[in-house]
């Protein structure tokens, strides 16, 4: 055993600690509180469309209204005119005008029977989505709470791994940790790993024959030496410190 065995428990924690931040920063939880959102947003937006289209919709008819009631008063004004009109010229012109008002008025009649029509169907819609947005605002709830409770977890892990962290760093030399701490910055990779078999932990590739036997020559050294001018075994492929 080197003088870096201790520094690989290190590792470990710290490895833990970086899965732990990136399952933190990639929860599903997150995803999912996102994509509630989003429909809720867009339900809301389509219902208050609707509800525009609506007030439209009805103002329009309330004019029609309006335009009919002038269309009756006319109506009934030319028909007591034609009451005491004598020429058969000033009736069939007052005939006339009737008609016109009645055409109109019926025309009228029409669209708003459409109008009414549009109005049901936006009325049906919008509560349709009245009900889809009390539905989406329960997902959202759902979601934002199983997002606090995955965070609370990752929370609860983090501090776990940082009393252990905070554990295995207490037993270990401080310049040691230093030595350590310098490579750690350097690089995403693991800065301390070991071999199975051939295989460097921390980049995976192979060792020859050649370079392992001169690591373990090293490490007979390593530990012979004091801590101010120890070299310690490096994976000639990737940098990082060695146990051996
Ligand atoms: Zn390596």
């Amino acid at each position: 055993m080197g003088l870096l065995q201790p520094l690989l428990q290190l590792q470990r924690v710290d490895t833990a600690l970086l899965q732990l931040a990136h399952h933190q920063a990639s929860l599903a939880e997150r995803t999912s509180l996102t994509a509630a959102k989003a429909a809720l947003v867009a339900t809301q937006s389509k219902h208050n469309k609707l509800l525009t289209e609506l007030k439209a919709v009805k103002e329009e008819i309330v004019a029609l209204e309006a335009a009919n009631k002038k269309c009756e008063l006319a109506i009934q004004k030319y028909s007591q005119q034609l009451k005491t009109v004598i020429a058969p010229r000033e009736a069939e012109a007052l005939q006339h005008e009737i008609e016109t008002v009645r055409v109109e008025r019926s025309g009228n009649d029409d669209k708003e029977l459409a109008l009414l029509e549009n109005s049901e169907n936006l009325d049906s819609q919008i509560l349709e989505l009245s009900e889809q947005i009390v539905s989406q605002q329960a997902s959202v709830e759902q979601a934002t709470l199983a997002l606090k409770s995955a965070l609370t977890t990752c929370e609860a892990d983090k501090q776990k791994l940082d009393a252990q962290r905070s554990q295995v760093a207490s037993e270990i030399d401080p310049k040691l940790i230093k030595l350590y701490d310098m490579k750690r910055n350097k690089r995403t990779t693991p800065a301390v790993a070991d071999l199975h078999g051939t295989k460097c932990q921390s980049c995976h590739l192979d060792l020859s024959v050649v370079e392992l036997s001169a690591l373990k020559k090293l490490v007979k050294n390593e530990t012979s030496e004091t801590d101010g001018n120890a070299v310690y075994a490096e994976c000639p492929n990737c940098d990082c410190y060695l146990v051996i």
